[in-house]
């Protein structure tokens, strides 16, 4: 079984835990500040095939500690859907927010935890 570590008082727990037995801590809200950078548009990905890349990367970030991931998705089309797709994730709560970079229009900054 793969573990987790409380970020708070440092006990290696099961991953499927949602909350430290050792500090109560809410486990899937603690993050490190820090925020992971994907690039999902400049390896010739299609959109379908940036949207899947994207929804994998948000995936697996959320188990992790980042607080947020920055999404590299170009100027085009996947720019465009990329932003209707996370609209859909922030209604559905899987994500806390997104905001385009505001000196850097082919970036997305996604808010996880
Ligand atoms: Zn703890």
């Amino acid at each position: 079984m793969m573990q987790q570590i409380c970020l708070d008082c440092g006990m290696s727990v099961s991953e499927t835990m949602r909350y430290c037995p050792k500090c109560d801590n809410a486990l899937n809200l603690q993050h490190d500040g820090s925020t992971v950078t994907v690039d999902i548009a400049h390896q010739g990905e299609r959109v379908s095939e940036a949207l899947q890349k994207m929804q994998s990367e948000i995936d697996l970030a959320r188990k992790g500690v980042a607080k947020c991931i920055r999404l590299v998705v170009g100027s085009g089309l996947i720019r465009d859907e990329v932003l209707l797709e996370l609209r859909d994730l922030s209604f559905r709560g899987d994500i806390l927010g997104f905001e385009p970079e505001s000196f850097n229009a082919g970036a997305v900054m996604v808010r996880l935890k």
